[in-house]
């Protein structure tokens, strides 16, 4: 009978195993926590386009200063040349020439001003830019890496459910129909229905046998149920 309990005890080791990986599976909060980062990715992503979009037109404004800036120079000299040329001593034509020329020439700085803060923003812009970058790159590797990991722990689990029931299935062939049946009958209430003893106390309750069973459990001609649960009960290996 020792043979039997033995085997009953290694099928539950079996079925625990299933039960180990089936829970590993339905646990598993791997695929929630590869949405989320997959949407931070996103919300980055779009961040990161929003950024590229802004830099874009700062880039585009502050060429277009540049330009208008070139053209304003060269009315400038224009004008400049204007005022040595054609104005000669016409006191009016000269004061009015004065003063389109001092006109271009603060248009010409505050636009000047205008470029250098638009360079500025673009400087800043473009460094955000590279920082939201940087950020893609990093969270594409810890979501590849997780993946990684997940995959890895659900082939765990369902290597472990394989195992378990191989454990079953062989055991099963080996361990008699009647010892089986009280077995399965048992499984239907319990999740464990052959629990080891320890210190006299039946491990599936806790609560200590009388001496009349561990004795009876010693002598090892039957199988031996726990007083207070019912669950099938054996002695560790000597
Ligand atoms: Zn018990």
């Amino acid at each position: 009978m020792k043979d039997v309990i033995r085997k009953l005890a290694e099928l539950q080791k079996g079925y625990d195993k299933i039960d180990e990986g089936d829970k590993g599976i339905k646990n598993n909060k791997d695929i929630s926590i590869l949405n989320k980062i997959k949407k931070e990715f996103q919300e980055l992503k779009l961040r990161y386009i929003e950024k590229k979009n802004e830099l874009e037109k700062v880039k585009n404004s502050s060429a277009d200063l540049s330009n208008q800036i070139e053209i304003q120079k060269e009315d400038l000299l224009k004008l400049e040349d204007k005022l040595y040329k054609d104005c000669g001593s016409d006191l009016k034509m000269i004061s009015k020439c004065e003063k389109e020329i001092l006109n271009y020439k603060e248009t010409i700085n505050n636009e000047e001003n205008e470029y250098f803060s638009l360079m500025e923003k673009e400087d800043i812009l473009s460094k955000e830019k590279d920082e939201l970058k940087a950020e893609i790159v990093n969270l594409k590797q810890k979501f590849d890496d997780y993946k990684t990991e997940a995959s890895l722990r659900l082939a765990e689990s369902k290597m472990k459910i394989e195992e378990g029931k191989q454990i079953v299935e062989s055991l099963e062939k080996e361990i008699p129909d009647e010892v089986l049946n009280i077995y399965n009958s048992l499984k239907r209430q319990k999740n464990n229905p052959i629990v080891l003893v320890k210190k006299n106390v039946c491990l599936g309750c806790k609560i200590k046998l009388p001496k009349m069973t561990i004795t009876k459990l010693n002598e090892g001609k039957e199988i031996i149920y726990c007083d207070n649960c019912g669950r099938m009960i054996y002695l560790p290996e000597k």
